[in-house]
């Protein structure tokens, strides 16, 4: 596989310190997070939710990269372990020291295509993709990454869209897809140990908020890394290519420019999100963000 080669060939070249970059960039961007209320709200996605009074402070305008994905590969990972394994706080009273009562909702069908996953609604705690693969793409990451998986349906859909841009001259690259669960609740509790729940979500995801935990998600970028999850990336024939051609697939760029305030993340040209090909259209062809394509209020008119 020519590709493969050229990502190997890449990989060796720029080695830890291309990874290096992206795990930086990845830990300075993502949501801010919300406490779980941990009840299971059943309102169906479709339902229009009469959005409250804006808020005069706007919640923070982060990236969603920012999930605390530490990219850079471990000895374990590299060794073939699973990516998942985040440091582990010792003990886990930590999590239940999260004081809930800010306004999240848990969403009920967690396993939809379509699931809409944002600052206010949350995957349930026990959640788990039932069907990750490997999708058999070039990637910035170790063969073995667990963050390479995504579910079946979308693996699928993901490699016929790679095939796609490659006829047309446009090779691109995974960066980061599927986030374990728990990896991300390590993470976040660790953060918040250290600086504590109100500083710790204006950077971090809150468990269970991060589209990447659905499976469904995938940070793209050209196959020579650069930019990768990065704002220059917009711009790029990649950028330009997935914008045009990723609903035929599928795909949408879940976080458009200008859109900040309704999903309460900045621009993302790299971050895709599978929901189904008639979906996919239908939002493009809307105009609109997925929010406001289900009726779901603006994340800027909630507490953040
Ligand atoms: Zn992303």
């Amino acid at each position: 596989m020519k590709g493969q080669e050229s990502m190997e060939r890449v990989w060796k070249q720029r080695g830890s310190a291309l990874l290096l970059g992206a795990a930086v960039l990845l830990a300075m961007t993502g949501c801010s997070g919300q406490a779980a209320s941990g009840e299971v709200i059943q309102s169906p996605p479709q339902e229009t939710v009469t959005p409250p009074p804006a808020q005069e402070e706007q919640p923070p305008q982060t990236s969603e990269e920012q999930e605390g994905t530490d990219v850079k590969p471990s000895q374990e990972e590299e060794a073939g372990k699973p990516a998942e394994a985040a440091p582990q706080e010792q003990g886990t009273s930590e999590q239940e020291e999260i004081p809930a009562g800010l306004d999240l909702e848990v969403v009920a069908e967690p396993a939809s295509m379509a699931v809409l996953v944002n600052k206010q609604h949350k995957l349930p705690e026990s959640y788990e993709p039932p069907d990750l693969v490997f999708p058999n793409v070039p990637y910035l990451l170790p063969e073995k990454s667990e963050r390479r998986k995504m579910r079946q349906e979308a693996a699928t859909a993901l490699e016929q869209m790679f095939a796609a841009a490659k006829a047309d001259g446009i090779q691109l690259a995974g960066v980061s897809a599927y986030r374990p669960h728990a990896y991300q609740k390590d993470l976040f509790n660790r953060y918040v140990k250290k600086d504590g729940l109100e500083k710790a979500r204006t950077y971090s995801a809150y468990p269970g908020t991060s589209e990447h935990e659905t499976g469904l998600a995938i940070d793209i970028s050209g196959i020579d890394g650069k930019c990768a999850a990065s704002s220059c990336f917009a711009g790029t024939k990649e950028a330009i290519w997935l914008a045009e051609n990723a609903a035929d697939y599928g795909f949408i760029v879940r976080y458009p420019e200008g859109k900040e305030a309704i999903t309460g993340y900045i621009y993302e040209p790299w971050h895709m999100r599978y929901v189904g090909v008639e979906t996919s259209k239908a939002i493009v062809e809307s105009g609109l963000t997925m929010e406001e394509y289900f009726g779901i209020a603006p994340v800027s008119s909630q507490n953040p």
